[in-house]
């Protein structure tokens, strides 16, 4: 097996934090103090390395803490108010996991409240902690445990698409009655923005180094050890959470590396360090099968169920879909269809792809299947736009015989394919691509 990050940087004597291996294939650049406003990227398949933002960094902290309460605030206030023939409803945000719970999708409704209030108050939260920790004199040692979390919890985080997803729903409501936004649309809108404004003043990586030169690490000595030690050495392992290069002891191999007994942590985080992802590619085939399996009934059976004036009508994805379209909404129609339709199958089937180039197989060229690895990451929860879309609909909608909107076993199956493909993006080591032999390095070693 091919060591796992390039020599670039063999022979040097720079400190660790100044070393940084590609997440996505692997290779180690030696990058130079980071500028405000300036991003790095890596040399073989253009990944960001590291982004630094250009505002005040002491932006970071008031804006979380901002968003921190205009997400506590949008918790309990009412979301949207329905009239209907003299009949109304008021939803707030646990109405859609309520009305999920009562149609016997508890599972979805959990997964409804986690997305858009839990993580991202959670990681809000977090992110105050570690920054208020560090503008102190003195920053606790545990502080290494929020800010790992913080950064685990970023793919769960949707309330940007929740409120995609909520539009969707409000354009077919006001075909149907007369709504009016409350003030959580309003606070949920501004949470979204705070959001988006908090994390491009936050750097993790900066934060990290905060945290190692403050002392405020998982295991200090280690960190001692490692700075004294020849840098030199091959090969590194680049630890998934923080980015830490740690270097392994000279003669070491990645063999021996990956049969390490486990608990041999990063020094700074404590994350469990291992060469490549554990058994990326049983993990990654598993959760990708059972999505592609579960594929079907998402698309073909019912996500709603619709009732007015006592007629019963049923709805799959395709058929939401159309009705959008046929309602004078195009722009929105060709949007669900994207995100509900397109990016699903584009992410089983790279997935497959890639799953066949890391093990050797015939596939795609790996700078492609790289850049399609980094756009399913980054896109592939946006496939949750239908199910918020389902979610405010069966909230809203609840006045009998008259009119009603029931969640269909669909819906819960086409949320799991999008937590699974989430899964198996994740549990995938796009490194494992660029360490397969190519077609032509196997014909060379079949010739030699
Ligand atoms: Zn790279
Ligand atoms: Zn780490």
């Amino acid at each position: 097996m091919p060591g796992p990050d390039s020599s670039q940087t063999q022979g040097s004597a720079a400190p660790s934090q100044h070393l940084q291996a590609c997440p996505h294939c692997g290779l180690a650049h030696r990058l130079s103090a980071p500028r405000p406003g300036t991003a790095s990227h890596c040399r073989r398949c253009h990944a960001l390395l590291r982004r630094t933002p250009g505002g005040p960094r002491q932006a970071a902290l008031p804006l979380a803490a901002l968003g921190l309460l205009l997400g506590l605030a949008a918790l309990p206030a009412p979301l949207l108010s329905l009239h209907l023939h003299g009949l109304e409803r008021d939803g707030t945000l646990g109405t859609g996991a309520r009305a999920f719970a009562e149609d016997g999708l508890w599972l979805l409704g959990l997964l409804l409240l986690a997305t858009v209030a839990l993580a991202p108050l959670l990681r809000l939260g977090l992110r105050l902690v570690v920054l208020a920790g560090l503008a102190s004199g003195r920053p606790p040692r545990w502080l290494f445990h929020p800010l790992r979390w913080e950064g685990a919890l970023a793919a769960w985080c949707m309330p940007g698409i929740f409120l995609v997803g909520g539009l969707m729903a409000c354009v077919r409501l006001a075909m149907l009655a007369d709504l009016r936004l409350g003030p959580a649309a309003w606070l949920l809108a501004a949470l979204a923005l705070v959001a988006l404004a908090a994390d491009e003043a936050f750097d993790p990586l900066a934060t990290w180094e905060a945290l190692e030169a403050r002392g405020a690490v998982a295991d200090p000595s280690a960190l001692a050890a490692t700075a004294t030690a020849p840098h030199g050495a091959r090969p590194w392992l680049a630890c998934p959470c923080c980015h830490r290069l740690a270097a392994a002891a000279p003669a070491t191999t990645l063999a021996t590396l990956a049969a390490r007994a486990p608990g041999w942590g990063c020094a700074r985080c404590g994350t469990p360090l291992h060469p490549r992802k554990p058994a990326a590619l049983a993990r990654s085939t598993a959760l990708l099968a059972t999505a592609a399996l579960l594929s079907l009934p998402a698309n073909l059976w019912p996500v709603m169920g619709i009732t007015t004036f006592g007629q019963e009508a049923t709805h799959t994805i395709l058929g939401g879909v159309l009705a959008l379209g046929a309602n004078g909404y195009p722009l929105l129609a060709l949007l669900l269809f994207l995100a509900s339709i397109v990016v699903p199958l584009v992410k089983i089937l790279g997935l497959a792809a890639m799953l066949l180039r890391a093990a050797g197989l015939p596939a795609p060229p790996t700078p492609a299947l790289a850049r399609l690895h980094r756009l399913i990451s980054a896109l592939g929860r946006w496939s949750m736009t239908d199910v918020f879309v389902v979610a405010v609909l069966i909230a809203m909608v609840r006045f009998g015989a008259l009119a009603s909107i029931t969640a269909g076993p669909g819906a819960g199956c086409f949320a799991a394919v999008v937590v699974l493909t989430m899964l198996a993006a994740h549990a995938f080591d796009p490194r494992l691509m660029w360490d397969a032999p190519t077609r032509a390095t196997r014909a060379r070693e079949r010739a030699a």
